[in-house]
């Protein structure tokens, strides 16, 4: 019934790709195929790549052909507080897609962001025991602007695709913080201090999942993992759509 009402709503609105943007309609001829949760062209799902082989043991990013390493340069260096850390897509693989999805109003393309996430990761994230699904939240009057938060729009298709709920009710962000490009890793590390807040007395679980867009330092995911570790979270592990790769 659900895949019936879907294809009537495509055919009334024709999805757009998520890589090229154009439009890809239910009965569209020239290698358009049609999904449960998101359209995509098939020469353009070529385009993406996804994030597979050897991957970081605490952050997942990919590592180099034939490393011997299981830890990237920077989980090396740097000790991270999350367990460990998922990705579907390598970045410049889908920077264009992630930009309209961010900043040009492109949430539909969460259907397919979280289906591809399902194919590539459902069996293995649903295996860790996960309680609820966590969006990275965005301050308040930042969201209000843009109308939404990516990461939500995100977390939500996650949620559907995995059947785990979704809570964006349990951390605030309290504090804007200056945009993270502008910063060294020290100066990031500061501008995230008690940005966010937890209702501590509303955390029951034991093991979450932290869902955010693109994953670069960390420093984000770290903060919120200290957060939710003082409410009582033994086990956090994050979720981004996509990761840089090590070179
Ligand atoms: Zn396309
Ligand atoms: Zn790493």
């Amino acid at each position: 019934m659900e895949m019936i009402k879907r294809k009537v709503l495509d055919i009334i609105y024709p999805g757009r790709c998520p890589v090229c943007d154009g439009l890809v309609g239910a009965f569209e001829t020239g290698g358009a195929k049609l999904r449960a949760g998101g359209c995509i062209h098939t020469e353009c799902e070529g385009k993406i790549e996804y994030v597979r082989g050897a991957t970081c043991m605490k952050c997942g990013k990919p590592l180099g052909k034939g490393s011997p390493d299981e830890y990237c340069d920077d989980c090396m260096r740097t000790r991270h507080l999350y367990d460990r850390g998922f990705s579907v897509f390598l970045y410049r693989s889908i920077s264009g897609s992630i930009y309209r999805f961010k900043y040009l109003g492109r949430q539909e393309y969460a259907g397919f962001y979280g289906l591809a996430t399902r194919k590539l990761l459902g069996k293995r994230l649903k295996g860790l025991g996960i309680e609820a699904i966590i969006p990275v939240p965005m301050y308040r009057d930042k969201e209000r602007k843009r109308g939404y938060n990516q990461a939500l729009c995100y977390a939500r298709a996650v949620s559907d695709e995995l059947g785990i709920p979704m809570r964006d009710d349990l951390i605030k962000r309290v504090r804007n913080t200056v945009p993270m490009k502008e910063l060294d890793v020290r100066g990031r590390r500061n501008n995230l201090k008690k940005a966010f807040i937890v209702h501590q007395n509303d955390v029951k679980f034991k093991c979450i999942l932290i869902v955010d867009d693109i994953y670069t330092t960390g420093s984000t995911i770290d903060e919120i993992t200290h957060e939710f570790r003082m409410a009582g979270v033994s086990k956090v592990y994050f979720l981004t759509l996509a990761i840089g790769q090590t070179t």
